[in-house]
C-alpha cells in the first residue's frame, strides 16, 4: 500500500464535511448511489457503441448491511476505475469540488436539496471510506482507496475480479442508525424510488399461490428486494399510457390516497428540459391534500418535495413528480427564485395546467361542473395570486348559486344585470355563505326576482374583492345587508299602506322602544309577504370587521352598526300594531317584533334569549 495525502489547501474539510448538513446527513446515500447509477449508465453507454468486451451481465446496484463488520456497502457493476482514475477523480476532482462546495455553502441552510457534495458526503457518517474498484477496461487490475477521514489516504491493487466499485462505509459511531435496515429502506424509498438503474436491497418474503379454487396453496419464498422502479411514467410517452398507468403511479407516490381528479403530462425539451406527472387531488380528504407534497426530481434523482421556489405558490395545492435537469441545485433557495430558466419553468407549468382547465371545459362543461367543488379553491387562489393564470381562468372560473347552477363569471353578469344594476351601474351580486342562517334574506331576495351566489370557502372573501378590483361594474353584496333593501327600493318602490303621520307613528314606537343607539330605524314599505322587521348590516363596515379578524386585529375599532327596516305594509304592522289601545300593550309587542328580527340575524344571545323565550310563552298562553 502506498500512502498519499490529498491536497488540502485551505483548511481540512473533514471535520466540516461531519458537522455540515447535520439535519441532512442522510443525502450521503442518494449521492454515493446516484454516482453507482452514473458508472453503471456509462458501462451501458459504452456497451451499446461496442466498446466493452464480452457481455456485461447483471447490472443491478446492491446496498449491503454488515451489522457485525459496522459496514454499509454501495456495489456497482459500472465502468469502475484505473488506479490512475482513483488519483484522478477521488483524489483530486471529488475532493476539489467538495472543498468548493463547502466554502461556498458553508453558511448557507437553504440549498435546494444540497445537490452536489457527491463522494466525500461519505464522511458525513464513516469514520473510514474503503473503495475496491475494477475497471471495466481489459487488463485492468483491482484498485483499493482508504481514507480514514484526515488527508491522508492508502491505495493499493487488490485481487477483485468483478467489474465495478464497492464503496464500503464503516459507520461511524454517532451514525449507526444507518446500520439499522428500516432507516435504510426508508431513504432508499425516499431517494431512490425511481432511479434508473435496479437497486437490490437484500431479499424480501414473497406469496406465491399455486393451484386454482380449492385445491389452491400458498407458501412463502425469497424474492429479491428490488427497491425502485427504474421506468417511470413520467419518462414515457402520453400516447403510451392509459388512465389506468395515471392512477396506478399515483397510488405508487402516495400509497392509500383517494384516487386524484385528473392529471397533466408535462415534457419539454425546448428551451429547457423537463418531464412530470401534475396530478389534481380531490380536495375531500384536506389532509392527504397537504401532506402529499409535488416531488422534484433531476434525472430521475429525488431532490425535494419544497417546492416553492420553483412552482408557484397556488400550484403546491397540486401532486404529482417535476424532474428537471435544468434547474439549478446546488444554488440557495433564494437564488433559484430570480433565475431566468427557473421563472420560464413556472410560466411554463402555470400555462400547461390553464390550458388543461380550459380543455376539460369546453370539452365536457357538465364533467367540469361537477368537479368545481374540488377545483374551486385552486382556480380561485391561482386568480388571485397570478396575474397570467386569472387572465385565462377567468373564462372558466364558476359561480354556484343557492340551487346549485353553475355559471362562468359573463354568463352571471348577463343573467342578473337586468334586475340588479344599481343607480351607479355596478352589477350587485348577491351571496350568502350561510344559507342556514340566511334563509329567511334568502327567500325575500328570491321572491323579489333576485338572485343568490353561494360562497362557503375562506378563500371566497379574497376572491370577491379580487373580481371587484378587477371589473369596475361588479360588486358583491351579503344578502342579508343594506344594500339589498336599497335594490328592492330601486325597481319596485312600493306603495305604503300607511300615511305620513302613521309611519311617523310606527317609527316613534319602534325608535323609543329598542333603546339601541347604534340602531338606525326605518320604516319602509316592503311587500306584505316580506318580515315585518328586519335587520340588515352596513356591507362596508361588516366587511372591515371581517378583514380585522382574518388580521387579527382586535374588532372593536368599528362599531357594530345595524339597521333596522319596519316594514309598514306588513298586516302586523299596518294593522295589528297601530289597533292597540294599551301603550304597554304596544310595547311588549314591538319588542317581540324587534326580537324576532334579532332572532333571524343570530343577533339574539344570552339573558336576552331567555326573556324572549320566556316571554313568548307568556304570549301563547
Ligand atoms: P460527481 O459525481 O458530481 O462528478 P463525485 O464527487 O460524486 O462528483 O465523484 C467524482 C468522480 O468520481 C465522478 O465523476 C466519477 O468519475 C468518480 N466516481 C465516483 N463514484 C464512482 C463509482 N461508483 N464508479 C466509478 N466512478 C466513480
Amino acid at each position: 500500500m502506498q500512502k498519499g495525502q490529498i491536497s488540502v489547501q485551505t483548511e481540512n474539510i473533514f471535520p466540516i464535511i461531519k458537522q455540515f448538513l447535520y439535519s441532512d446527513q442522510e443525502i450521503f446515500l442518494r449521492e454515493l448511489i446516484s454516482n453507482a447509477v452514473d458508472a453503471t449508465s456509462k458501462l451501458k453507454t459504452l456497451a451499446a457503441r461496442g466498446e466493452v468486451n464480452g457481455e456485461i451481465g447483471e447490472t443491478v446496484i446492491d446496498i449491503l448491511l454488515d451489522k457485525d463488520a459496522k459496514t454499509l456497502t454501495i456495489r456497482d457493476r459500472g465502468i469502475g476505475m484505473t488506479e490512475e482514475e482513483v488519483n484522478k477523480y477521488l483524489n483530486q476532482v471529488a475532493f476539489s469540488s467538495a472543498q468548493e462546495f463547502l466554502e461556498k455553502y458553508k453558511d448557507e441552510s437553504s440549498i435546494i436539496g444540497h445537490f452536489g457534495l457527491g463522494f466525500y458526503s461519505a464522511f458525513m457518517v464513516a469514520k473510514t471510506v474503503e473503495v475496491k474498484t475494477l475497471s471495466y477496461k481489459e487488463g485492468s487490475e483491482g484498485v483499493t482507496w482508504i481514507c480514514d477521514g484526515d488527508p491522508e489516504y492508502s491505495i493499493g491493487t487488490n485481487d477483485k475480479t468483478t467489474r465495478g466499485t464497492d464503496i464500503i462505509l464503516h459507520i461511524s459511531d454517532d451514525s449507526t442508525e444507518y446500520l439499522e435496515e428500516s432507516r435504510i429502506q426508508e431513504l432508499l424509498d425516499k431517494y431512490c424510488k425511481f432511479l434508473p438503474i435496479e437497486i437490490r436491497f437484500g431479499t424480501k418474503k414473497e406469496t406465491v399461490f399455486e393451484g386454482e379454487g380449492e385445491d389452491q396453496t400458498s407458501k412463502e419464498i425469497e424474492v429479491d428486494n428490488i427497491i425502485n422502479n427504474p421506468n417511470p411514467i413520467w419518462r414515457k410517452q402520453p400516447a403510451e399510457l392509459t388512465d389506468e398507468d395515471y392512477k396506478n403511479f399515483y397510488n405508487e407516490l402516495y400509497p392509500y390516497s383517494t384516487p386524484p381528479m385528473f392529471w397533466i403530462h408535462l415534457n419539454i425539451d425546448y428551451p429547457f428540459n423537463l418531464t412530470g406527472i401534475l396530478y389534481f387531488p380531490k380536495v375531500t380528504n384536506s389532509m392527504e391534500v397537504q401532506k402529499n407534497k409535488i416531488q422534484l426530481y433531476s434525472n430521475q434523482v429525488y431532490v425535494t418535495d419544497e417546492v416553492k421556489e420553483i412552482v408557484p405558490e397556488f400550484l403546491t395545492l397540486l401532486h404529482g413528480v417535476i424532474d428537471s435537469p435544468d434547474i439549478p441545485l446546488n444554488v440557495s433557495r433564494s437564488y433559484l427564485q430570480s433565475d431566468a430558466n427557473v421563472k420560464k419553468i413556472t410560466g411554463y407549468i402555470t400555462k400547461k395546467v390553464a390550458d388543461k382547465l380550459n380543455d376539460l371545459y369546453k370539452k365536457d362543461r357538465a364533467a367540469y361542473e361537477e368537479k368545481w367543488s374540488d377545483l374551486n379553491v385552486f382556480v380561485k387562489y391561482g386568480m388571485l395570486s397570478e396575474e397570467k393564470f386569472h387572465d385565462k381562468a377567468v373564462k372558466f372560473a364558476l359561480l354556484t348559486n343557492v340551487d346549485g347552477e353553475h355559471f362562468t363569471i359573463d354568463e352571471y353578469a348577463e343573467k342578473i344585470k337586468a334586475v340588479q344594476t344599481d343607480k351607479h351601474n355596478k352589477v350587485i351580486h348577491l351571496y350568502t355563505n350561510n344559507k342556514d342562517e340566511h334563509d329567511s334574506f334568502i327567500t325575500s331576495a328570491k321572491n323579489a326576482g333576485y338572485d343568490v351566489l353561494h360562497f362557503d370557502n375562506i378563500i371566497d372573501n379574497h376572491f370577491m374583492q379580487h373580481m371587484e378590483h378587477k371589473g369596475t361594474d361588479i360588486t358583491f353584496v351579503r344578502v342579508d345587508s343594506d344594500v339589498v333593501d336599497n335594490l328592492v327600493q330601486k325597481d319596485e318602490t312600493k306603495e305604503s299602506v300607511l300615511s305620513e303621520k302613521e309611519q311617523e307613528k310606527v317609527l316613534g314606537l319602534f325608535k323609543d322602544n329598542i333603546g339601541d343607539a347604534s340602531a338606525n330605524v326605518e320604516v319602509k314599505a316592503l311587500s306584505p309577504d316580506d318580515q315585518p322587521v328586519v335587520i340588515t348590516k352596513p356591507e362596508f363596515m361588516r366587511r372591515m370587521k371581517e378583514m380585522q379578524a382574518l388580521q387579527g386585529m382586535q374588532t372593536g375599532a368599528f362599531p357594530d352598526m345595524y339597521n333596522v327596516i319596519v316594514n309598514g305594509n306588513h298586516p302586523l304592522v299596518a294593522e295589528k300594531l297601530l289597533k292597540m289601545r294599551s301603550e304597554d300593550k304596544k310595547k311588549d309587542f314591538v319588542q317581540h317584533l324587534y326580537n324576532l328580527a334579532m332572532l333571524n340575524q343570530g343577533m339574539l344571545k344570552g339573558s336576552a334569549l331567555t326573556s324572549f323565550i320566556n316571554s313568548s310563552l307568556e304570549y301563547l298562553k
